[in-house]
């Protein structure tokens, strides 16, 4: 089969190897979409120590499953399903407590086990019995249903710090992820969302989102918008989803008091360290939390989410590649002229 090989830092290679064949607990599945992940261009330049090359990558995955090992129940060959990213090893206490996004092992598709950006995709015992592998709902097409995995992220998320009805919510970021929290939040009751983005493109895909306060840090002032639109009070809950420290910094200006913040993306990695107003946090009992990936339970959600219409992320998706031109889809989402990006192997 043709697959995208990572075969060292930023050395992807499109090429043939062998075409997978499924044990008895094992599955193997024809991928038809894989969406390109931030993440992906996060260990193409610097390298993850989760991930060996010689590595496929690519978490964000939808196809048919053409294998199906003798001891695999569930499932059946010509089965629409959707794969997320992180697999829960299902032994150690945060697995066995259903946080297997926590597992200090933390295996995912695309890092320890070979990913999606191939034309079949072996999905192995531990992804089978403890995995994010779903069957599309009816209707829903494969590039949808792919992002499923960003989508579980964002339900880990928001779950997080407990959005609920009559919330005013904050985002800082207004890519992928921050457009599909901003739609979750909806769902979930809040009833003002205001985005925050340095440049005005992908505010406007916001807005068509239905984002209520759109907001431009590049030319006005982030908590002036915010105190003008809470009546001085202050967010109930802000949401980072960038990679930037001085957002974080100011999230806590942001909250009212009792606030909750989720620093939903993480910082580059040589530079994790940030200088907190630590009395904002004590004085006003703010909570502040972080999340990472998902468990699979909330890839399945995700999915319900998006099978209902709840959400939905056709404006999202701004450009389709082959294989063959992964790494044009890599520079599309690392220059930022697109949101998603699809890769149809
Ligand atoms: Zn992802
Ligand atoms: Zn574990």
């Amino acid at each position: 089969m043709k697959a995208a090989v990572l075969e060292e830092l930023e050395q992807i290679v499109v090429k043939e190897v062998p075409t997978p064949t499924a044990g008895d607990e094992e599955m193997v599945v024809r991928v038809r979409t894989c969406s390109i992940c931030g993440s992906d261009l996060r260990i193409y330049h610097h390298g993850n120590p989760r991930v060996k090359p010689p590595q496929i990558m690519g978490h964000e995955i939808a196809g048919d499953v053409v294998e199906v090992g003798r001891e695999v129940t569930g499932f059946a060959v010509g089965d629409r399903v959707s794969v997320g990213a992180d697999v829960p090893c299902g032994v150690c206490e945060f697995c066995r407590a259903g946080y297997g996004n926590n597992c200090l092992i933390n295996y995912a598709i695309g890092y320890q086990f070979p990913g999606g950006f191939a034309e079949y995709i072996k999905l192995n015992a531990t992804t089978m019995k403890f995995g994010p592998v779903h069957q599309i709902p009816e209707g829903l097409d494969y590039e949808t249903a792919a992002l499923a995995e960003p989508l579980g992220c964002c339900v880990n998320g928001l779950e997080r710090v407990n959005v609920g009805p009559g919330d005013t919510v904050v985002i800082i970021g207004a890519g992928p992820a921050g457009c599909l929290l901003g739609q979750l939040a909806r769902q979930l009751g809040a009833t003002r969302i205001i985005m925050a983005q340095r440049s005005r493109p992908r505010l406007e895909i916001a807005r068509q989102l239905g984002v209520d306060v759109l907001v431009c840090t590049a030319e006005e002032d982030l908590k002036e918008r915010v105190m003008e639109a809470t009546d001085g009070s202050g967010a109930d809950v802000v949401v980072t989803a960038c990679a930037s420290p001085e957002a974080q910094m100011q999230a806590v200006d942001l909250v009212k008091n009792r606030g909750r913040i989720n620093f939903f993306g993480g910082l580059p990695k040589g530079s994790p360290k940030i200088q907190l107003d630590s009395n904002r946090i004590h004085y006003g009992e703010l909570l502040v939390t972080g999340s990472h990936g998902c468990v699979p339970w909330h890839h399945r959600a995700a999915l319900g989410l998006l099978g209902s219409r709840a959400i939905r992320v056709r404006s999202l998706i701004t450009h389709r590649v082959s294989l063959d031109d992964i790494l044009k889809g890599f520079e599309i989402v690392e220059n930022r002229t697109g949101m998603k990006v699809i890769v149809e192997p």
